[in-house]
């Protein structure tokens, strides 16, 4: 079995695995990102904890390092363009340097492309030559299997479906600045803000009892829907519409035979599929309308699993 050393650099944590090819973990470790101190000592600390693994496993040789980065990201020039996550970094040659550190070769991909790779490889999508990966957390990412490969675009910036914009006249601001975004409007910290306008108004008060005097989260409102409370409900009835509505989108673009959904508001996926399909009935062309929404199934794991792939 050949197996790769893989990282998922995200950031607040990275974390780290020897991965066989048959995506079983055979070590694993986790570390607290230095987000604020540069590229340097995030590389250093990343080619530590690949030292550490080898170290702890003597018997194993891996063959390559795989990295599933923060975007924007060029994964076939091993370029980290910008990521907003990380501080001072700008045009790292991070699969340069990392092969360097390590004398391993080293391929990196952004963190949301990484996770489809996984989840395409070993999870939901297996078997598929066109499929969607869509994160929902507290941002929106996504990538694209199509035709059998990761769609990457120029500069491997393809699939950044988070910034589609699907409301011309929303004043939801998104991360990335602009207005309007899949992303400002149906991620989980949506979701949480829209929830914790409705509890301070008054309007929902078991929300409000969850949160203990703390802001009202997705998390919540998630908990609160599963205990059958209509508002939470129908928060998750307003959440379901705005993913249905992106989701209408990516049939239309991309005619993938599943849409994989992953991240903690994918989690509420049976909670949400019937808002989604009412949206896709409504407003995708009939070819469209039968492809099946499914939740991911490596969980966090995808990303480590799909930056291992990079190097089989
Ligand atoms: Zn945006």
């Amino acid at each position: 079995m050949r197996v790769a050393l893989a990282i998922d650099l995200g950031g607040t944590e990275t974390r780290a695995a020897l991965v066989g090819d048959d995506g079983r973990f055979l070590a694993e470790e986790r570390a607290p990102t230095r987000a604020n101190d540069g590229p340097d000592a995030v590389i250093a600390d990343m080619a530590a904890m690949a030292a550490r693994l080898r170290a702890g496993r003597p018997d194993i040789a891996p063959i390559g390092i795989g990295v599933g980065a923060p975007g924007p990201l060029d994964g076939e020039a091993g370029i980290s363009i910008a990521p907003p996550t990380l501080a001072g970094w700008r045009d790292v040659p991070l699969a340069a340097r990392l092969a360097a550190a390590t004398g391993l070769k080293a391929r990196v991909e952004n963190d949301a492309n990484a996770a489809a790779l996984g989840e395409w490889s070993f999870g939901a999508g297996v078997g598929t030559r066109d499929m969607v990966f869509v994160t929902v957390s507290t941002g929106i990412g996504g990538g694209v299997i199509a035709e059998g490969r990761l769609l990457r675009g120029r500069r491997g910036l393809a699939g950044e479906i988070g910034h589609m914009a699907i409301a011309a006249d929303s004043k939801l601001r998104c991360a990335c600045g602009a207005l309007g975004c899949f992303e400002a409007l149906a991620s989980g910290t949506a979701l949480g803000q829209a929830a914790d306008a409705l509890a301070r108004s008054g309007g929902a008060p078991a929300l409000l009892e969850r949160a203990a005097g703390g802001p009202v989260t997705a998390r919540h409102v998630g908990q609160a829907a599963r205990a059958g409370d209509a508002t939470a409900l129908a928060l998750l009835d307003q959440e379901a519409r705005w993913l249905g509505i992106g989701f209408v989108n990516l049939l239309h673009l991309y005619s993938p035979e599943m849409i994989v959904v992953g991240g903690g508001v994918g989690q509420l996926l049976d909670l949400l599929l019937p808002g989604i399909r009412r949206e896709i009935e409504a407003r995708a062309m009939i070819a469209y309308r039968d492809v099946p929404v499914v939740p991911a199934e490596l969980g966090d794991r995808a990303g480590l699993v799909g930056a291992a792939g990079l190097v089989f």
